[in-house]
């Protein structure tokens, strides 16, 4: 008889862990999964996916506008939330759906269920022990909360793809992806969009020149930013109005914003109360988040951890190799490690922003010298439309080496056009190669390789 239930139990079936459970079936180990909410986890059910389907539903909006500039004159549009929500969710459903019968295919064991640590090698679901020769943390992270009074008056990007209506006004607290990416969503669907961050800085790691042309296109757009604005008191009136405190400072007098509802975009911690994690002795850091090396290991031998949990980089295409490479590693003989550097991103505002390597100032900091190419303009799509929207483009690079360290755009299809340079970026190659490749005419892209 085994010494163990299974030979590695997976909490969390979310994108990291979903993929790390299938490939060590596939190597030929017996898994089991506990998932207490919907597999699929933050990206499939309230993240990612959604988000983009609505982003999609929203730039509608503009392209219906510019429709007439291309010859379409279409009578009596107009916009129907439950629509967009609803097919957004039902394509949610058979995504999980989608993700349960792999599981089923790959004979993963599912547990409906919480699950918590019991000891190193043991894990309650619901009441019933499993015990596993490895176990793989990959809980994930939810939305941060305010410190302060009447917080539960917000809701969080969870909450948002449920609204039974739109509202009129929206406060977006943060300055983030999510606040961006929502504020855009908003803004074209015709709500009132207020962005409050804490800081004076939004999308805090991406290069400021992209950052300051999204402030400067959404604020053409009618979306309206307040900086340093920590909320000090947030309460609702009998008509339903929120009110939110923000203390002045200084000079700074304080103010009280009004709106209908306040969407809560302060960053997101990691799952990892009430898991049983201390009572084992796993580390965990200042935040909260799992400490681990990198082979995704944490201080106890035979615990793993994965994703959002960890706090490295929280994003769904990390977990998902920080997964495949700890199955590879125990079950495939075939031991790796993910390479943290060089991630590529993308904000999906109105319009994307997509980045890879080091931005301008990160690559001032910490490279002898540096060349900076830049293209500014506006897409042939946007002149035809009288749309006064300009994209930007930004090459960074290592003037000793004259390789590629770092890519920012700005601008229609920016995440798209991205993956492809990010292997430019990735694989070290130099502006040299960059300008040896010869155009696609007419592109927005093309640019890349035009810069001089
Ligand atoms: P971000 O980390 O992107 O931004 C958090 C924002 O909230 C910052 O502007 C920060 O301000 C502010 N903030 C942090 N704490 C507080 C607080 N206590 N009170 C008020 N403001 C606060 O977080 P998001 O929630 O937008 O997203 C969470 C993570 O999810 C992202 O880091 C990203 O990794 C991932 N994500 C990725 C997406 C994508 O790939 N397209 C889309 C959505 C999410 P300051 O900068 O001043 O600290």
């Amino acid at each position: 008889m085994a010494e163990f239930d299974y030979d590695y139990f997976v909490i969390g079936a979310g994108s990291g862990g979903v993929r790390s459970s299938r490939i060590a079936a596939g190597h030929g180990a017996r898994v089991g999964l506990a998932e207490e909410h919907r597999v699929g986890g933050t990206c499939v059910i309230r993240g990612c996916v959604p988000k983009k389907l609505l982003v999609y539903g929203a730039h509608f909006a503009e392209d219906l506008v510019d429709a007439r500039r291309f010859g379409w004159n279409i009578e009596g549009k107009s916009f129907d939330w439950d629509c967009l929500r609803d097919n957004v969710l039902s394509e949610v459903d058979r995504l999980e759906e989608a993700y349960k019968s792999t599981l089923t295919s790959h004979d993963v064991s599912l547990h409906e269920g919480r699950a918590v640590l019991a000891d190193k090698h043991t894990v309650e679901v619901d009441g019933k022990s499993f015990t596993a020769k490895y176990i793989l943390i990959a809980t994930g992270s939810h939305p941060g909360t305010f410190p302060c009074e009447g917080s539960e008056l917000a809701i969080t990007s969870n909450d948002v793809f449920h609204l039974e209506k739109l509202p009129k006004r929206i406060v977006i607290a943060g300055g983030g992806y999510i606040a961006n990416e929502f504020a855009g969503i908003f803004n074209e669907l015709g709500v009132d969009v207020t962005i409050a961050n804490r800081s004076d800085r939004l999308l805090r790691g991406y290069d400021h020149s992209v950052v300051e042309r999204l402030q400067h296109i959404s604020t053409v757009k009618g979306i309206k930013f307040l900086y340093n604005a920590p909320f000090e008191k947030i309460t609702r009136d009998a008509d339903g109005v929120i009110r939110i405190v923000i203390p002045g400072e200084g000079e700074k007098e304080g103010q009280v914003l009004e709106t209908d509802l306040l969407l809560a975009a302060i960053g997101r911690p990691a799952n990892t109360k009430g898991l049983g994690l201390e009572e084992v002795g796993v580390e965990l850091k200042d935040n909260g988040a799992i400490k681990v090396d990198a082979a995704s290991r944490t201080n106890i031998d035979n615990i793993y951890a994965v994703g959002d949990v960890t706090d490295r980089v929280q994003l769904t295409p990390v977990a998902i190799r920080e997964g495949h490479a700890v199955a590879d590693t125990l079950f495939g003989d075939n031991p790796w490690t993910v390479d943290h550097s060089c991630v590529p991103s993308a904000v999906f505002s109105h319009p994307p922003i997509a980045s890879v390597g080091l931005t301008e100032s990160q690559a001032r900091d910490t490279l002898g010298g540096v060349e900076i190419f830049t293209s500014d303009f506006r897409a042939m799509k946007n002149v035809l439309a009288d749309r006064n929207e300009r994209s930007l483009y930004k090459l960074i690079v290592d003037s000793a080496t004259d390789k590629l360290v770092g890519a920012h755009l700005i601008g229609p299809d920016a995440p798209e056009i991205m993956q492809g340079l990010a292997i430019a970026v990735k694989a070290g190659l130099t502006k040299k190669q960059v300008d040896e490749t010869i155009a696609i005419h007419p592109t927005m892209a093309e640019e890349l390789v035009l810069m001089r």
